[in-house]
């Protein structure tokens, strides 16, 4: 069987570990950590940096196709293994998913809204007129996640010394929004006439980091068909080959607009696993093999609900499962990282209901058990 490449070995690694081997393949996981979620379920684990030379040339060497599950990898390194094998999505999506400024730039010019935002490179950026962006929020161009690397600001002073503890770095300035719902769609795309989208999740935030995606969306089937629409559009206009997730902002007048991409599959995909007709690391797997995307249909209402280290004891002790696991419509999905921390996303688990609400009224109650 064909070997795969992945850059990278977390939890979206670990779930495309395990659908690329379901489907026959075999595969070779690349990441610095010993301890990868990924690497126990890999084929091959080149425990390297992502830019260690040999461990690039033997992923080259061995490896039909290439992917990541993390947009933070070298670009020039995708680039670079891209001239002697298949490489998806390329290092140039990569590079502009990896930086909000060139990111924004592109949401733009493929015709899709964004929040009014200043892109900033030096202190000297914020001297003009801030009252466009403000109130808003200063985020790191690179490096950010679960709202790390981002300070709320009211005021021009506000955004100058949030600028400086940041430590100078490129950021964007961009306006606080007020938010009706945040929802996703995750498109797969090979070429222009095979792409596939998933229905649009509805997610809910708790201190910036994702919390629960309720699908399908409680929103119009006009909207959602919208979100899905744009997610199309932008994966065209990058010729982007792989698992591209959008997230949007829905404002008041129903009006969405992108809030960023990510070049892979998304935590709020996870629910594709229990609930898709094909879920979204298989369909990372077809798409990198130049394989057509196979069906995306909701195959029953859903609620994910992710699991952080918050749960686990003081000791490192597992929360106790007995009620969740006895729930007949949960799945439980844990990612096997040894150290539980506070916001450090350990694992999630599926409720499956004939109806949204339902699901989610149970998903939400099994909360109070753990
Ligand atoms: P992720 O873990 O999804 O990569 P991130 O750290 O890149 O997150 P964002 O998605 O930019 O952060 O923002 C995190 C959350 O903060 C958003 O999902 C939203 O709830 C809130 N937020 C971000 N930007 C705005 C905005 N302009 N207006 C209102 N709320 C916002
Ligand atoms: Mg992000
Ligand atoms: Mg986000």
């Amino acid at each position: 069987p064909a070997m795969l490449g992945i850059l990278g070995g977390g939890q979206l690694g670990r779930m495309f570990v395990t659908a690329a081997k379901r489907m026959g393949y075999r595969v070779t996981v690349l990441d610095p950590d010993a301890n990868a979620p990924a690497a126990e379920f890999a084929d091959v684990h080149l425990c390297a940096p992502f830019d260690d030379a040999a461990a690039l040339k033997t992923l080259a060497d061995s490896c039909a196709a290439v992917t990541t599950e993390f947009e933070n990898v070298n670009a020039d390194a995708m680039r670079q293994l891209a001239k002697t094998t298949r490489v998806s999505p390329s290092g140039d999506c990569v590079a502009i998913a990896q930086d909000r400024i060139a990111e924004k730039s592109w949401v733009r010019k493929a015709g899709l809204p964004t929040a009014p935002y200043l892109a900033l490179e030096q202190a000297a950026d914020l001297a003009g007129d801030l009252a466009d962006y403000l109130p808003g929020i200063l985020k790191t161009a690179r490096l950010g996640y679960d709202g790390k690397g981002q300070v709320r600001v009211k005021t021009a002073d506000e955004a100058r010394e949030a600028f400086a503890s940041l430590g100078g770095q490129a950021c964007v300035l961009e306006k606080m929004l007020d938010l009706k719902l945040e929802v996703s769609a995750i498109v797969t795309r090979v070429s222009t006439a095979q792409v596939a989208v998933f229905p649009v999740a509805e997610n809910i935030h708790k201190d910036g980091i994702l919390d629960e995606s309720i699908v399908p969306a409680r929103i119009a089937p006009e909207l959602a068909a919208r979100a899905q629409q744009y997610a199309m559009q932008l994966a065209e206009a990058l010729d982007y080959v792989g698992v591209l997730a959008v997230e949007f902002f829905v404002l008041g007048d129903d009006s969405l607009v992108v809030n960023e991409i990510a070049p892979r599959p998304h935590n709020s995909g996870h629910y594709t696993i229990d609930a898709c007709a094909t879920d979204q690391y298989q369909q990372q797997v077809r798409a990198m093999c130049g394989l057509l995307p196979g069906k995306t249909d909701l195959l029953s209402p859903i609620v994910m609900v992710n699991l952080l280290g918050d749960v686990w004891g003081e000791d490192g002790g597992e929360p106790n499962w007995s009620v969740l696991m006895e729930a007949p419509n949960t799945q439980l999905h844990l990612y096997g990282k040894k150290q539980a921390r506070v916001g450090r996303k350990m694992g999630h688990y599926c409720v499956l209901a004939a109806g949204v609400d339902d699901a989610l009224e149970q998903a939400r109650a099994l909360k109070d058990t753990l």
